[in-house]
């Protein structure tokens, strides 16, 4: 594979996993979660210490309403602070093995990143990680007339401003300085007091036309993203709609239709992760198959006691 530099990105060199457990107040498991989680809970005196080490344990004094991920073993289950691909431990990044850029688009349900497809990569399985989602992007562009490149085309640049700004960096400019024919000043200046409306030159409009933006977005320009993500709800929604001919669905099964074929693109990305980056150290339990909503909205059960 080919060599890569290494990009200054910000790592973590904290704990990204503390492996602290709560227990329900019949002492069943019901999320693994950091040590911020568990002083909320001591410092409002709702919980107890039942184990110190090797991690923390603390037993809730109350019913939590939901049952948090005590039906789900990799919830529940110890996490390591090392790349899951190789096994590095040291410096690493969360990597979402959704990217951001169509998980902004999800219905609210849907939008929080689950924990389970947020995975710790070290810098270098990172960078070839990346190189394989665009990629895997890149093909997705295609299926649904969505080209990456089409990125680029998302600003217009307004001619007349990218000549005012190009006036203002020539007369700004101190190596320039003295280097211009008179008239050339002279026609630059003029540009430049047409753009703002004055008629008398002053210094200061040479910096003031630099700060000139000539980029404009474009109103009608869509992202990759965004036309991805509605393609395959609509996709959803077209099958449903064939199965609604036959045999007459509601909302709420149209919603479901939509939410299965959301689903199956988040499970394609996880099996575009197995695939890709081969990888040796995932936590127990993780799976492509694993749910792909947060069933409370949150990753841990509800801090509040029942009323
Ligand atoms: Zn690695």
């Amino acid at each position: 594979m080919q060599q890569l530099k290494p990009a200054r990105l910000p790592t973590r060199k904290s704990l990204q996993y503390e492996n602290c457990r709560i227990l329900g107040p019949d002492g069943k498991p019901l999320a693994t979660c950091g040590i911020k989680k568990v002083r909320w809970y001591l410092d409002r005196q709702l919980a107890e210490v039942v184990e110190e080490a090797p991690h923390i344990a603390i037993k809730l004094k109350f019913t939590p309403r939901g049952s948090g991920h005590a039906d789900d073993q990799y919830y529940l289950s110890d996490k390591d602070n090392r790349c899951v691909v190789c096994g590095q431990e040291g410096e690493y990044l969360r990597h979402s093995i959704v990217p951001h850029c169509y998980r902004q688009h999800f219905p609210p349900a849907m939008k929080s990143h689950l924990s389970h497809d947020v995975v710790l990569l070290c810098v270098g399985c990172h960078q070839i990680c990346n190189m394989l989602d665009q990629r895997k992007m890149a093909e997705l562009g295609q299926r649904y007339g969505a080209p990456l490149e089409d990125e680029a085309r998302r600003f217009k640049v307004d001619r007349q401003l990218a000549q005012v700004r190009s006036a203002g960096k020539a007369l700004a400019s101190r190596s320039a300085a003295g280097k211009i024919p008179a008239a050339r000043v002279q026609q630059l200046r003029q540009v430049i007091l047409c753009h703002f409306g004055v008629t008398e030159w002053r210094a200061e409009l040479a910096n003031l036309a630099l700060a000139v933006e000539p980029k404009r977005q474009d109103e009608s320009w869509e992202s990759h993203a965004s036309v991805v993500v509605a393609a395959i709800v609509s996709g959803g929604r077209q099958q449903q709609q064939q199965q609604q001919q036959a045999a007459g669905a509601d909302q709420q099964q149209q919603d479901v239709q939509m939410d299965a074929a959301l689903g199956e693109f988040i499970r394609d990305w996880r099996r575009h992760f197995l695939a890709a980056m081969q990888p040796k150290f995932l936590p127990p339990f993780w799976s492509v198959d694993a749910r792909v909503k947060n069933s409370s909205g949150t990753d841990m059960p509800p801090p509040c006691p029942k009323p």
